[in-house]
């Protein structure tokens, strides 16, 4: 499991993200909703140990996560890092050896990956040829390398048609029932809560709504509409 507690930052004088505490549990899929510049991706990145926190605690498994823990994190971060002249297959075999996969392995995994995100026949292509759906999905494809035992995707459904989010939702599920606690952000409210099991919304850099979808809707819904 994974535990945010009391984790704050600021930029200058402006505190982006104030004492935000939630968990994301084994077996469920967790949506991080809110509008612009609410906090969310600041806090995955302080999840990823991509940017400090000024202070607050990020637990995995019950304990402070370290640098090696965070190696097993598949991320999808909000700057899309791929490199556009290289091939899919290519540029993913490299993040997989990255991650420390032999070859074999990596193309093994790689050609898999595509095969469940109906990209196989993308194998060669470059990625600068793809449309943007398709550069989308391979983003997510490189988070999942690895055997990931977290997922932490920014906005991993935007520029996705409603046919390709449910395919991904459906691979994402996959990986939930498996144990992989998955936490996506997304600032469509009404998609998070048909896709989720658990919700945290933010506004101005806090918390303002957590529970499982069925309880925000019934209970918090005219709060956090004001967020949105
Ligand atoms: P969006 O959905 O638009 O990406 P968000 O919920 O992810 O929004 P953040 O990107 O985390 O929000 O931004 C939260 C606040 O922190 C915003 O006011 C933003 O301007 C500010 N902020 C984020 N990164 C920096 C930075 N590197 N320097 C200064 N301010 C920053």
């Amino acid at each position: 499991m994974l535990e945010l507690e009391e984790l704050v930052r600021d930029f200058g004088s402006h505190r982006a993200v104030d004492r935000v505490s939630f968990r994301v549990s084994e077996g469920r899929m967790t949506g991080f909703v809110g509008g612009n510049g609410a906090g969310k991706t600041t806090t995955m990145r302080m999840i990823m140990g991509v940017l400090a926190s000024n202070g607050g605690t990020v637990r995995w498994q019950g304990s402070p996560a370290t640098a090696e823990d965070r190696r097993d994190f598949g991320y999808m971060p909000e700057e899309r890092g791929l490199y556009p002249k290289q091939t899919v297959h290519s540029q993913l075999v490299y993040l997989a050896r990255l991650r420390g996969q032999g070859t074999a392995e990596a193309r093994r995994e790689t050609l898999e990956l595509l095969e469940r995100l109906g990209l196989a026949e993308k194998a060669q292509a470059r990625l600068e040829s793809l449309s943007l759906g398709n550069q989308q999905r391979v983003q997510i494809a490189a988070a999942l390398l690895g055997s990931p035992r977290l997922l932490v995707l920014d906005e991993p459904f935007s520029g996705l048609d409603p046919h390709a989010v449910d395919t991904m939702a459906e691979l994402l599920r996959e990986y939930a029932a498996a144990g992989v606690p998955v936490l996506f952000s997304s600032h469509q409210l009404d998609l998070v809560e048909r896709l989720c099991d658990d919700l945290v919304v933010m506004a101005k850099g806090r918390v303002v709504g957590k529970g499982t979808a069925d309880e925000l809707r019934h209970r918090e819904r005219p709060r956090y509409l004001l967020v949105t």
